[in-house]
């Protein structure tokens, strides 16, 4: 039986809201407190992708020298730039540390274990009626030729071992054109990964806070928290810019802000920002499926009246500055794939134009645990590329290390004391 009755979630994001979720159903008290908009971070703008198949860690082998030569070439999708942020670099250095095949592999291993149930959340809400939509159309891998097409299937081996949706062949030119008519002549190999799906997360996030308003959840939204109060190894309120709330349990999915709070708390989480970005395409002419555009690594999501553009990794500064070299580098991938991307004359004309803060730590993987020191205090962020299709196993693996007490094993991996 859980001693606790009241908890307070600092951040509105996918991971904050879904968190409350599950805090909420398990019967307690629940605050999400929210700087701004809740879901209008870096959980509004991404890829939305559900994917099971897509669960690896950030750092992989080749990383370092991609992130370097890339740095370089015109069309690239990924930047190092140390040079615009000093303090980065001992964190660089970490995630260089990770790069390696074996890390790679136990990472995949550990966020395949915790990805396995990803979709019942989702399912769940939608069996109490809550309107997510959670199209299935799989997840396309476009290529432009039959050797890419190939290398890329043979790195998703694993995953397909492991028992996920993964083709056993590839697609060619005709049968990938009749599946995705949208794709252009310059597009002739692929392969779909069934089962993977994707929401509109700001849709997802408005949606989810909606409901738990009507769960009796109190949000408050355009509410900073500006400390924490700890006393006798507990958390026993947090400060906000309207006044103070008295908590039980305190648990911290602030995504990036992560870093600051927990820091306050006495805690050292290595969590930076990994800038990526978006754009808007109304058109009548969208993909149907969600669409990961083979090396370049911009993937497409369609969405009401368009598609969304998505792509770029960026480790340089944590501000929200967009970086015209990079969203000029997706237009011109996404216009080779797409047979009706328009031209762009200026950057000004794209509509929602959008540069978010992936959390990110430098092992790839989330941080879902305790806090040291703190017998009430918890923290779920750190998910980097994943965090909305995480948002709901975290949450719910969360609460139940909080209300029973005991950790579950699918969480030992994401300790906070482990970096
Ligand atoms: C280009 C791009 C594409 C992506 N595509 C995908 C994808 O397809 N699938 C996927 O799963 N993930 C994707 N991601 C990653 C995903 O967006 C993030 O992992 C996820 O949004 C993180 O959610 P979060 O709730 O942890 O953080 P956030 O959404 O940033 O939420 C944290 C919240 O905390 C609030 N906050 C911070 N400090 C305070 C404070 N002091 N007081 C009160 N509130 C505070 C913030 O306002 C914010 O709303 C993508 C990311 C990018 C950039």
């Amino acid at each position: 039986m859980s001693a606790l009755s009241s908890v307070t979630v600092i951040g509105g994001g996918a991971v904050g809201l879904a968190t409350a979720y599950y805090l909420r159903k398990a019967d307690l008290d629940v605050t999400v407190i929210e700087s701004g908009r809740p879901g209008r971070s870096t959980s509004w703008g991404n890829g939305g992708w559900l994917s099971p198949v897509l669960s690896i860690p950030t750092p992989g082998p080749g990383m370092p020298r991609m992130g370097i030569v890339e740095s370089f070439q015109r069309d690239s999708a990924v930047a190092v730039r140390p040079h615009a942020a000093p303090s980065m670099i001992p964190w660089l250095l970490r995630f260089a540390r990770h790069c390696t095949r074996s890390a790679f592999e136990s990472g995949s291993a550990r966020l395949g274990a915790l990805s396995r149930e990803m979709f019942d959340g989702f399912d769940e809400l939608d069996d109490l009626g809550v309107p997510v939509e959670v199209p299935r159309q799989g997840n396309l891998r476009a290529c432009l030729t039959e050797a890419e097409a190939r290398h890329q299937l043979a790195g998703l081996a694993p995953m397909r071992a492991a028992g996920y949706a993964v083709p056993d062949r590839i697609m060619y030119a005709e049968e990938i054109h009749e599946l995705e008519p949208e794709l252009s002549d310059d597009v002739r190999s692929g392969f779909n990964l069934p089962e993977e799906r994707h929401v509109d997360p700001g849709a997802f996030c408005d949606t989810l806070a909606e409901y738990l308003v009507e769960q009796g959840v109190r949000l408050l939204a355009d509410t900073r928290v500006t400390g924490v109060r700890a006393s006798g190894g507990r958390v026993t309120a947090v400060e906000t810019t309207v006044g103070q709330v008295r908590t039980d349990a305190l648990v911290v999915a602030a995504g990036l802000d992560t870093r600051l709070i927990a820091g306050w708390l006495g805690a050292r989480l290595p969590i930076r920002g990994g800038k990526g970005y978006s754009f808007f395409v109304p058109s009548e002419y969208s993909p149907s499926h969600p669409l990961y555009l083979s090396h370049t690594k911009v993937g497409v999501t369609p969405l009401k009246g368009g598609y969304r553009v998505l792509g770029g990794m960026e480790l340089a500064d944590e501000t929200l500055r967009i970086n015209p070299r990079m969203i000029r580098g997706m237009i011109r991938v996404a216009r080779r794939y797409l047979r009706h991307m328009p031209a762009t004359e200026s950057l000004a004309e794209l509509p929602d134009l959008w540069a978010g803060l992936r959390p990110m730590t430098p092992d790839g993987l989330p941080v879902i645990d305790r806090l040291p020191d703190l017998s009430n205090a918890y923290v779920n962020s750190g998910h980097g590329m994943l965090g909305v299709g995480l948002c709901m196993v975290s949450g719910a693996a969360l609460t139940d290390f909080m209300v029973n007490g005991r950790r579950p094993d699918v969480l030992a991996p994401f300790g906070a004391t482990r970096f």
